[in-house]
């Protein structure tokens, strides 16, 4: 694409897209090509007051309306996203770089969020206790909070928006959404979308930019909450920010996820689902399984069926042509290709064995494009930056343990607690397993245990900063502030006349 041809991605403000004016962009690739396919605009500080201004506009508008009319929108936007999903896929592709199956499953994730969020008047609805005290009713109510900032990154363009965005819609606020900067364009489509569905301008608005964007999100009086979605480090820096100014905050950081395989377990079951859940999204998964702990004796055997599983997988384009998907795309860029290379380095060189390799590979046709092969590291050392730290790529490494405990201890020593899985036959160690092991989400011969709708997401330690995990009751919970109204209309034969006490429940 010639220069000139290469479009800029605007923000979505006041319920149409918004060219920049900041004079700052950053490219936008097709990670399966190397090519720069558009430019992003980058937001500064006017631009990002305006979208906020807008957004409290917006908020005033869409929280009056009633919770029938509310609802009505919730189901359009439903039936919208379900009809052209293979839209937005195609979009996920495109900038991602997964392949568009795989695009299709993030989407069906998100849209399990919306579902659950069109039943939200039976969610928001608060509690009333009548006669609490005499001729005293208490009841709940459960509003809004204003303008929500979401700050997502680049792995589940579409996914994480919808894991925040159509509860806090429901709920009546109204929802800046700050996306990667890597794959931008489809924030873009749901924004069209909640449109077409009736949401009034402003509910929904689309903040393109970086770390000044959010911080002018993390810093402005018009805020009231902030969800990100991303690495530890930006996790942390959100949640302290964000507390600091007086902000409800949920930050999901990283992770480094393992599976216990026990002795007992199917061999070829556990085979499956570890390239399944290391390689699936190149590995670009907070839920990826990244280490497979396996309990003497069955490591050799393990490593050698996945090995086997490996030479089977295709890589390439996530397009693909009709009918001849690859099984892996590439990574989201070059640089992050070379940081995961760097990761396999650093096993090798604290002395494990690499098993299969995927740092030479080239696709054909494809030179130029962010690929990295499958690779397989067997006898990690522990003390391995290779083993501590997430790589967010298709690495597998597989660390032998001697027993159930010692593979507890070594999951439970970690710095994230973000997912983790048991392959077993036994029932009562899966059981000890769930109890003892110190991460949020569970697998029980399941290998990535995203939980549905109606159960929260998160992790542990420093996979979340904050109290309220996503979705699920915690959703409905962080978007909402409660109040509580004890009422009394004053019967005459029961009035009490004067009395300074502090009031009892009589
Ligand atoms: P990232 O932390 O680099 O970026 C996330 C968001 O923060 C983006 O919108 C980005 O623009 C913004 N950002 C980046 N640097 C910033 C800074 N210095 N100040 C303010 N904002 C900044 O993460 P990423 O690379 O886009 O995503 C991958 C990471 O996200 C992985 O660590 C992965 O484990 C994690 N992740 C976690 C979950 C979860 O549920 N726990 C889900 C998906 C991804």
């Amino acid at each position: 694409m010639a220069e000139r041809d290469i479009p800029t991605i605007p923000h979505w403000i006041d319920g149409a897209p918004r060219p920049s004016t900041s004079g700052r962009t950053a490219p936008v690739f097709n990670p399966a090509t190397g090519a720069v396919t558009a430019n992003v605009a980058l937001a500064d500080h006017a631009e990002t007051e305006a979208a906020i201004a807008s957004a409290r506009r917006g908020f005033e508008a869409w929280s009056g309306w009633s919770v029938a009319k509310r609802q009505g929108v919730l189901f359009a936007f439903r039936e919208l996203l379900n009809a052209r999903k293979s839209e937005l896929a195609a979009i996920i592709t495109a900038e991602h770089g997964k392949v568009l199956s795989d695009a299709m499953g993030e989407i069906l994730r998100g849209q399990e969020v919306v579902e659950l969020a069109t039943g939200f008047p039976h969610l928001i609805k608060g509690a009333y206790s009548e006669n609490a005290s005499s001729g005293i009713d208490v009841y709940s109510l459960k509003q809004p909070l204003g303008v929500v900032g979401v700050i997502s990154p680049f792995n589940f363009p579409a996914m994480v928006p919808l894991w925040f965005a159509p509860i806090a819609i429901a709920a009546g606020n109204a929802v800046v959404l700050k996306p990667s900067e890597k794959d931008p364009s489809a924030a873009l489509w749901l924004a069209e979308r909640w449109k077409e569905a009736g949401l009034p301008d402003g509910a929904f608005t689309v903040l393109q930019g970086d770390k000044l964007a959010v911080d002018g999100l993390l810093t402005s009086p018009l805020v009231e909450s902030i969800s990100f979605v991303g690495s530890t480090p930006i996790a942390q820096y959100i949640y302290e920010t964000a507390a600091r100014h007086g902000k409800r905050v949920q930050a999901l950081g990283g992770a480094k996820n393992h599976m216990l395989v026990l002795p007992d377990a199917d061999l070829d079951l556990v085979a499956d689902q570890a390239v399944n859940a290391g390689y699936g999204a190149a590995g670009e998964r907070c839920m990826a399984i990244s280490v497979v702990l396996a309990v003497e004796p069955v490591a050799d055997e393990l490593v050698a069926r996945i090995s086997d599983r490996i030479a089977t997988l295709t890589v390439g384009n996530g397009a693909g042509a009709a009918g001849a998907e690859p099984d892996m795309g590439p990574l989201i860029t070059d640089a992050h290709r070379q940081k995961v290379s760097g990761y396999v380095d650093i096993a090798e060189a604290d002395g494990a064995r690499i098993v299969v390799d995927g740092r030479t590979l080239v696709v054909e046709g494809h030179e130029e494009g962010f690929f990295f092969g499958p690779t397989l590291i067997d006898g990690l050392p522990t003390t391995s930056r290779a083993y501590t730290e997430e790589i967010f790529g298709p690495v597998l490494s597989v660390v032998r343990v001697a027993s159930f405990d010692e593979g507890v201890a070594l999951i439970n020593s970690g710095e994230f607690g973000n997912g983790t899985a048991i392959f077993t036959n036994d029932g009562g160690a899966a059981r000890r397993f769930q109890s003892e092991v110190q991460v949020g989400m569970i697998g029980i011969n399941v290998p990535i245990p995203v939980p549905v709708a109606y159960h929260s997401f998160g992790g542990w330690k420093k996979s979340l900063f904050g109290d309220a995990k996503a979705y699920g009751v915690h959703g409905f919970d962080f978007f909402t502030r409660e109040k509580a109204v004890t009422a009394r209309w004053l019967d005459p034969a029961v009035h009490g006349g004067i009395n300074l006490g502090f009031p009892q429940n009589t």
